[in-house]
């Protein structure tokens, strides 16, 4: 192994020191897991199986670190393992790459706040995403999170197997004026994170994919670090490119109406709804558009195939496009 499977800093037989502190809080942990693929999906099938006839909900397992190995447990674990899904979509195998990558270029590139995470490989050489869980403290406390499901107060029962896209990305900002006590903060970092997820086409940010997180020490609740972001158009090539719509009751700017796209305009627009600061949006939007190289180097580093490079280069290079143009000449 030439670079840190956690950062792709060069030059390194396994993790770096830093993401040992993120990851492991400074323990060595081997990049090859202590089971295989196939012992992964034995545990997850007695789990699922178990549990189904209670909750309906898929059961994550979780990872501990017992003696520098990061094993199996069905609770308190700190870390999550996420393999490489089954099912009809396309270039699956790519899933855990394509989300680590993700990651890191939101936090490398854009500043992102998100969940620590890394690649590791099975006993068999398959990679798999971890991710270490913001909620759960090393002494097995957890934090109370909460998504915007749960905030919106969308539910499957009252609104439908589609109600985690029942919702739009406006009404989640006002959630967050509403809740959140430093909001202009928080407003500023949901913004990053939303034009983020357009820039990467990351089509599935739905209403279960931004949460809050309250501080046991001051009970104020904040955003939680990004978690779950990847580009989906390399599974789902047809999929549109938001999960849901910038704005809420059906409202389009003139641009949107003229193109059906999201472009400068619309993010501005969007800005001014979660009551941002001019000069603060502006920044931040033109953050995205000459980031197009450090894109590009990071997605080189990545062990993505070299047909997933080229596509993953290809959408971000439409998305600078659509984010660059401006209907009303507003930039
Ligand atoms: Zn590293």
């Amino acid at each position: 192994m030439t670079r840190c499977p956690g950062c792709f800093k060069d030059e390194q037989k396994t993790y770096c020191g830093a993401c040992r502190n993120r990851l492991f809080g400074g323990k060595k942990v081997p990049f090859i897991l202590p089971f295989s693929r196939s012992d992964y999906d034995q545990v997850t099938l007695e789990v699922t199986t178990d549990r189904m006839s209670i909750s309906g909900i898929q059961t994550k397992i979780s990872l501990a670190l017992n003696a520098g190995r990061l094993k199996m447990v069905m609770s308190g674990g700190q870390h999550i393992l996420k393999p490489r899904p089954h099912g009809m979509f396309k270039r699956l195998e790519m899933a855990p790459i394509n989300e680590h990558l993700t990651m890191q270029l939101a936090r490398q590139v854009f500043k992102i706040e998100v969940a620590e995470n890394a690649l590791v490989a099975f006993e068999d050489g398959e990679l798999a995403y971890l991710v270490r869980r913001f909620d759960v403290q090393p002494d097995g406390r957890r934090s109370l999170q909460e998504d915007f499901a749960q905030i919106a107060a969308r539910s499957e029962e009252a609104h439908g197997k589609n109600y985690k896209y029942d919702g739009s990305y406006e009404e989640i900002g006002q959630l967050i004026r509403r809740h959140v006590a430093a909001s202009p903060v928080d407003s500023e970092r949901y913004f990053t994170l939303v034009a983020f997820n357009y820039l990467v086409n990351n089509g599935d940010a739905h209403l279960k994919n931004f949460s809050l997180i309250r501080d046991d020490q001051t009970d104020e609740y904040n955003l939680t670090p990004a978690y779950d972001l990847l580009n989906t158009r390399l599974h789902l090539p047809d999929e549109t490119h938001t999960a849901l719509e910038l704005f809420k009751d059906g409202f389009e700017t003139e641009g949107y109406k003229a193109n059906a796209f999201y472009a400068y305009d619309d993010f501005v627009v969007f800005a001014q709804k979660l009551g941002l600061v001019e000069s603060h949006y502006k920044r931040i939007l033109e953050r995205f558009i000459p980031e197009q190289e450090a894109v590009f180097s990071l997605i080189e580093c990545s062990m993505l195939s070299d047909e997933c490079k080229d596509l993953y280069k290809k959408h971000v290079k439409d998305q600078i496009n659509a984010f660059s143009y401006s209907h009303a000449g507003l930039r």
